[in-house]
């Protein structure tokens, strides 16, 4: 990197389905300032337009600058991205994202360039960029939460399909006849590997009677079951709990299993709140990977924890913005 790109500044916006965060960012990826807001509960664009635009002026206010000092803008967001228009098609915990021409209506907000993508696949180019430093050119970057996202460098370039789509492996099918995703499909790789899908089938298992000390830790009320409290029980040596894990463990490995097929790639990062698990997830996880992958016997691929934890798709709109992604 040559000192006019480190001394690029640009301003790095991440729109989620409930918070919504800003940085100002150099060129080796340092945040300088940030912020975030409630992502208003609207289905009027207008109206997260000017929320998002409040909070740049307020990130780029604390640390002394305006909108003038950034070179561009980039913005990483949940759902459905029409890349090459610059319009969010739909995104499912969004409402005022549907058919929406983001890019323009940010980029006549700010008064500046702006680039979008999707929030996944960001996370994938901020890690690479930024996090790995781009040392491998074959990576899949996967965030298992509530749902499961992903993104993929392919040969040393972003891979974003015909229309900025790729990437979206939480709705590969992993069973014909597996239970409905949100999505409204059945059998996706999130309606099986997810934390939603840990949680669910959790509070199936006790309520059918199986005894769990998790019952009690909800007091009850089974909808408060989730993966964090899962992997509390399980640690404390809840054996229910544990099993759980070990099915969701199997599920994402057989998912890993697909993306290892499909893209050979030499390492895979593991972000998102089921990460946190840690190696009683992503330990088995791997192993059943290894196992089913065709090409694994070929080449070896390694499978860890992401490396920028919650900033990986802020810092990919950092580097989308500087228009680094190869
Ligand atoms: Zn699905």
């Amino acid at each position: 990197m040559n000192e006019t790109e480190q001394n690029e500044r640009v301003l790095a916006i991440d729109i989620g389905g409930t918070k919504t965060a800003a940085a100002l960012v150099d060129g080796a990826g340092r945040v300088l300032s940030r912020g975030r807001v409630a992502t208003p509960d609207t289905d009027d664009p207008i109206v997260l337009v000017e929320a998002v635009g409040g909070l740049a002026q307020q990130v780029l206010g604390a640390a002394g600058a305006a909108i003038a000092d950034v070179s561009a803008v980039g913005v990483s967001c949940a759902g459905i991205i029409d890349t090459q228009k610059g319009v969010v098609v739909f995104s499912p915990n969004i409402p005022s994202l549907r058919r929406t021409p983001l890019r323009s209506m940010l980029s006549e907000r700010l008064g500046m360039p702006v680039r979008v993508g999707n929030d996944a696949t960001l996370a994938a180019l901020g890690e690479w960029q930024f996090g790995l430093n781009r040392a491998v050119a074959d990576l899949v970057y996967i965030t298992v939460s509530t749902g499961i996202g992903g993104g993929i460098v392919a040969g040393g370039k972003l891979y974003e399909g015909s229309c900025g789509a790729a990437g979206e492996v939480g709705h590969m099918v992993i069973d014909v006849n597996g239970p409905e995703c949100p999505c409204g499909r059945h059998g996706c790789w999130e309606s099986l590997a997810s934390g939603r899908a840990l949680a669910e089938r959790t509070a199936l298992r006790i309520e059918e009677g199986e005894a769990s000390s998790i019952g009690e830790l909800v007091g009850g009320d089974l909808g408060k079951i989730d993966a964090q409290l899962v992997s509390i029980a399980a640690q404390q040596g809840d054996a229910l709990a544990q099993e759980m894990i070990a099915t969701t463990a199997f599920y994402v490995g057989v998912g890993l299993a697909n993306l290892i097929n499909l893209f050979n790639p030499s390492l895979i990062l593991i972000g998102g709140g089921l990460s946190k698990i840690g190696e009683a997830l992503l330990g088995p996880a791997a192993a059943v990977a290894k196992e089913r992958a065709y090409v694994a016997d070929a080449c070896d691929v390694e499978i860890r924890s992401a490396l920028l934890g919650d900033d990986s798709p802020l810092l990919g709109a950092a580097a989308l913005a500087m228009g680094r992604i190869a």
